[in-house]
């Protein structure tokens, strides 16, 4: 009885439908029919099957690619089975890694219905005589109203802290910097076509945060089936997204499907009665004894000192991302505990996504059709140990390792600027849903530490951002101005030189010029990058290519600060009524774990101002 798991169920691509994640098809029953030991799958009624993750395997060791499955089988739902075939059934056994008892229904909550659920089970709203308001704690809100919580910030980490709070009954107001997406948008088309960067509306900041016009892999490394990760991921398809991300193994949403989606998140924040501030920039906060008590804000559009207001709140959310230097600095001012921490820099590297095509799946690299036929188009994730042990290490002299790996990974993409001033190149991947681009790109990055920020003469708590600044306008001065990219091949790279004639095209759209890459940064990491280049073109032969171009700089993969805070409260350690979330504050790499920490944030923010009592 009850519902079994059936993992490792290999269907060949050519039985398989593709790309639609949750539909129950004759190749897959037959596949579960031999691990039941059932002699008709045909006969097997689709409603008993769920399909719980679906990836796609074109391993070299393998002779022919395949889609993976994991499904669950629901026993009831067999009943409609011809009872003499029950028998077959009856044999089932637990067998490690294949076939699994589940002890319970899964859980599988999106985050409103958690909230729900939370407030049924503790019969929660505040109840006033608990607030305490005469035990010295004077800067919790008193018992006549709700709880006043400025959210910081509207990426994943401010949107989810924000929904939260608003679902238990706290006052939100969500102040973003930037714009809403459909100006948003617009702005980044100004930059893209016409060169015009809006300081305060670009692919760094607005709506969605940076995690909007972006590649939108869901894809973390909290672990893909944690109730965490679910109830995020049942989250987004309420707000739109389609529920194949709840089965893929590599989910991706794309800039497209990720526009209408916060759409739909801001029109729900909204009707929970969340005041949404775009266009408005927290410059400060206003503290009294100790305690944060509100933010002074200033219209991000204008320039005008007029515009400061001071707005007074209980607590105040940060969830600024890792661009917002200037809340850096301004933190630093009040004393705030900033600790600066290892992070990596590097080049983005773009080939052509046929050559990758043919690198990951050679025979089958003709299934693909730029993104609308069976087989996803390929990626890849590389990484290389530079060991200083090893004897051919380039890191000998230097009695340092360091990791060289690909990240953020865009198949069928292109490489986007998301500097936040002129003076300054910085770029990243982002795709959409389809990844039907001719190109794919991905930085390499080599791990960097306090160690290297103090060889450049960078000391303190913001050593680490004076050391992404430093290289990102070395890439500006290369570039030579207007948002020109420096590019390399390669092959040109690895040689140390550089050949303006045969450069191949690249997807970046403000232009690029050929520049030496390879003196861009100190020799520890050219060499690290030049090493673990022969080494990924082993794994991936032909990796290393006259039609690969080398894009500088890849600066900004997280935060080079982490802003301590008390892993119960999540309040920081050195200002109350201040919570630091995302990845702005160390706490997040990426857009599911940013979700998941403002998430946990909101859960703890409403802790404490009693909107709920009990454990999540
Ligand atoms: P952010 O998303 O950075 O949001 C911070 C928000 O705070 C911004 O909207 C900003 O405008 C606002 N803000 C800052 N300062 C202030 C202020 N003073 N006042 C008011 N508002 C302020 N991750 C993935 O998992 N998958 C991907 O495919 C992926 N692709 C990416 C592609 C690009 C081009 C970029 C730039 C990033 C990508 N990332 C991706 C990383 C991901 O976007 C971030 O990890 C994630 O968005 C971090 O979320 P966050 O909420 O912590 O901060």
């Amino acid at each position: 009885e009850g519902i079994w798991r059936l993992s490792k169920l290999s269907v060949l691509v050519q039985n398989d439908p593709g790309k639609d994640f949750l539909q129950i098809h004759i190749g897959l029953l037959q596949e579960i029919a031999k691990v039941i030991k059932f002699p008709v799958a045909s006969m097997l009624p689709e409603e008993a099957f769920s399909v719980v993750r679906k990836s796609f395997d074109a391993r070299k060791i393998l002779k022919e690619a395949k889609f993976v499955y994991t499904v669950d089988m629901d026993v009831s739902k067999l009943l409609s089975l011809e009872p003499r075939t029950w028998d077959f059934i009856n044999r089932l056994e637990p067998k490690v890694g294949l076939i699994e008892h589940m002890p319970s229904e899964k859980f599988s909550r999106d985050l409103t219905s958690l909230v729900h659920h939370i407030k049924d089970s503790n019969g929660t709203l505040p109840r006033e005589q608990e607030h305490d308001i005469d035990s010295g704690e004077s800067h919790k809100c008193s018992a006549a109203r709700r709880p006043r919580i400025a959210v910081v910030g509207s990426g994943p980490s401010g949107l989810f802290a924000s929904l939260v709070l608003a679902e238990f009954g706290a006052d939100v107001t969500l102040i973003e910097r930037g714009q809403a997406v459909e100006k948003r948008g617009r702005d980044i088309g100004a930059l893209v076509v016409r060169r015009i960067l809006e300081s305060e509306s670009n692919f760094c900041f607005g709506e969605g945060g940076a995690g909007t016009w972006s590649d939108g892999k869901l894809v973390t490394r909290i672990g893909r089936n944690s109730d965490c990760v679910l109830t995020i991921m049942n989250t987004l398809v309420q707000f739109g997204a389609p529920k194949s991300i709840l089965v893929n193994g590599k989910p991706h949403l794309g800039t497209d499907r990720l526009i209408p989606l916060l759409r739909n998140f801001r029109q729900h924040l909204q009707s929970l009665g969340v005041e949404i501030k775009f266009g408005t920039r927290v410059d400060d906060l206003l503290i009294q004894n100790g305690h944060v008590v509100g933010v002074e804000v200033s219209d991000s559009t204008t320039k005008l000192q007029s515009d400061c207001k001071k707005l007074g709140f209980d607590a105040v959310v940060l969830a600024v991302g890792h661009s917002a230097r200037d809340i850096y600095q301004m933190l630093l001012s009040h004393n705030v505990d900033l600790v600066p921490k290892d992070f990596a820099v590097g080049l983005r590297v773009e080939h052509p996504q046929e050559l990758i095509n043919n690198i990951q799946y050679s025979a089958l690299a003709n299934e693909i059709c730029r993104g609308r036929g069976k087989v996803p188009v390929a990626d890849y994730k590389v990484v290389h140990y530079v060991n200083d042990k090893d004897e051919n290490s380039p890191l000998k002299s230097e009695s340092t390792s360091r990791s060289c790996y690909s990240f953020c990974m865009c198949p069928g993409g292109q490489v986007v600027l998301t500097s936040t001033s002129p003076s300054e190149i910085c770029i990243n991947g982002m795709s959409f849903s389809r990844r039907a681009s001719r190109w794919a790109n991905a930085a390499l990055v080599v791990t960097v530490s306090t160690k290297d920020f103090d060889a450049l003469n960078f000391h303190g708590p913001l050593a680490g951002v004076e050391f992404q600044r430093e290289f990102e306008r070395r890439a500006a001065m290369m570039g030579g101005g207007n948002f020109v990219v420096p590019v390399q091949t390669v092959t040109d790279f690895m040689e140390n030189k550089i050949s303006v004639t045969s450069m191949p095209p690249s997807s970046y759209r403000l232009g690029v010029k050929a520049a030496s890459l390879h003196e861009l940064f100190p020799s520890y990491m050219t060499d690290a990058l030049r090493h673990s280049l022969s080494m990924f073109d082993k794994e991936l032969p032909g990796f290393i290519s006259k039609e690969a171009l080398l894009h500088g700089v890849e600066t900004r993969t997280s935060s080079p600060i982490q802003i301590p805070r008390d892993g119960d409260t999540y309040e920081s350690l050195s200002l109350r009524g201040l919570y630091p979330v995302g990845e702005g504050a160390g706490y997040a790499g990426g857009i599911v774990s940013a979700a998941v920490d403002g998430m946990y944030t909101g859960f703890s923010v409403a802790k404490q101002f009693n909107l709920f009592h009990g454990d999540i």
